[in-house]
């Protein structure tokens, strides 16, 4: 992508130089070690803009290996034809061109690249690609490695700070998953208020191994929409739990008096421990999924009780940019994190970071996030369209004489790195 405002090549050139805090990642290990070129080219979400433009079918096919390249290529082109104008397509266009060197995708292209296929497995050549794409540091979350940062033997990958997570904690639905939940210490919970001492002894030890943050994606399975029921209605649930080990309750439904109770417990715990939290809002990974119980603007009453949690609000809260903009404008506990926004939609972010300019502090705004498990390749190039529709949005105000192109500079520099640097105290230089 080219910005035709007289200032883009300035800006972009200085985007560049800027090293990025990647707020988003789920890189838990270096990885992975691409055996299949179609697999290589369409893994991660843009999976999810070929299965929009096929079928449940298709996408069953172009998943099995074990049948050739030209035999998957045909639904693959047909598909491909379909979707190759997205933010997601973006990435893949861009990784074929950087590191298989092919300008197009065609049947012959992956004959070409299936010799060469990447080894992210390689530590050397997973850092040397976030090098390349000048990140400094990546903010980690993977609900998987858990257990190993508890008892210490995770090994961080490169460039990575730890987030907790924090859905399991507050979706539990039977005995056994409360049990297991704090398995760690090595104790036996039986009541409300033991469960939470241990959540807490949980968190700290991830904080003591230098966790940042908080991070909740329950939206994928639940309203974001947290009432605030009473202690005695959460424990009344607790109870029913611990009092028949073999009892169930349904997720979300059953759970919400308990679950929403918790919440409110964890946002109190990240006041105390002076963490903040991410929260998913808008758009989900993958195909058939309910938008609305994910709007942030649900939120509302968490943010304005919570007033001194700091909210990191994910992904733009594509596709409703005007209620994040209201909730970061109208909250001083909120910031707008543009993780995977950037890639969902690009043209979305680059509307977007221009109003945000024009309507709410530009303090508040953390400009980047990878948001891939491991494909360091990917993240790269989500680095690359981060900039440009940073550089765009930003070069386009100077156009106008909105700001000049220094005070843009400075603006892009806190949106890719000095804002996430003291919102999450990294204290980078
Ligand atoms: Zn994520």
């Amino acid at each position: 992508m080219e910005g035709k405002a007289k200032r883009y090549t300035e800006l972009r050139e200085y985007c560049e130089t800027i090293p990025l805090i990647d707020c988003h990642d789920h890189s838990d290990e270096c990885g992975p070690r691409y055996t299949d070129p179609i697999t290589a080219l369409k893994t991660g979400y843009f999976n999810a803009d070929i299965h929009s433009a096929s079928s449940d079918h298709d996408i069953r096919i172009l998943d099995n290996t074990r049948l050739s390249l030209a035999e998957r290529w045909p639904i693959f082109e047909k598909a491909w034809k379909r979707t190759c104008h997205t933010g997601y397509a973006q990435v893949t266009r861009r990784v074929l061109k950087k590191f298989y060197g092919e300008d197009e995708l065609t049947l012959e292209a992956l004959k070409r690249i299936q010799g060469k296929l990447l080894d992210l497995s390689d530590e050397k050549t997973f850092d040397s690609i976030l090098e390349d794409a000048n990140i400094a540091v990546r903010l980690m979350n993977r609900w998987l490695a858990r257990d190993k940062i508890l008892d210490g033997t995770f090994r961080l990958t490169p460039r990575s700070r730890i987030v907790i997570s924090l859905p399991p904690y507050h979706a539990i639905c039977n005995y056994t998953q409360v049990q297991e939940l704090v398995a760690p210490l090595g104790i036996n919970i039986t009541s409300l208020d033991e469960y939470l001492d241990a959540c807490r002894k949980i968190f700290d030890i991830q904080k003591e191994f230098g966790a940042v943050a908080f991070k909740d994606l329950s939206a994928y399975e639940r309203t974001l929409h947290f009432e605030n029921p009473s202690r005695a209605t959460a424990e009344k649930v607790f109870n029913r739990l611990m009092e028949d080990p073999r009892r169930s309750i349904q997720y979300p439904d059953e759970n919400k008096p308990l679950g929403d109770f918790l919440f409110h417990e964890f946002m109190r715990m990240a006041r105390d421990m002076d963490l903040p939290v991410q929260i998913h809002t808008g758009h989900m990974a993958g195909v058939r999924n309910d938008i609305v119980k994910t709007n942030a603007i649900g939120l509302t009453e968490i943010i304005e009780l919570h007033r001194d949690v700091r909210f990191d609000l994910f992904h733009a809260n594509w596709p409703y940019s005007g209620d994040i903009l209201y909730l970061c404008k109208n909250y001083p506990n909120v910031a707008i994190d543009f993780c995977w926004a950037n890639i969902i939609d690009p043209v979305y972010c680059q509307n977007m970071f221009k109003q945000v300019l024009s309507s709410v502090p530009h303090g508040k705004i953390h400009g980047y996030g990878s948001d891939y498990i491991g494909s360091a390749d990917r993240a790269w190039a989500h680095a690359q369209i981060a900039r440009d529709n940073i550089a765009i949005a930003l070069s386009d105000m100077v156009e106008m004489e909105y700001l000049d192109v220094d005070e843009a500079k400075e603006v892009a520099y806190a949106w890719l790195f000095s804002n996430a640097n003291e919102f999450f105290r990294l204290n980078l230089l």
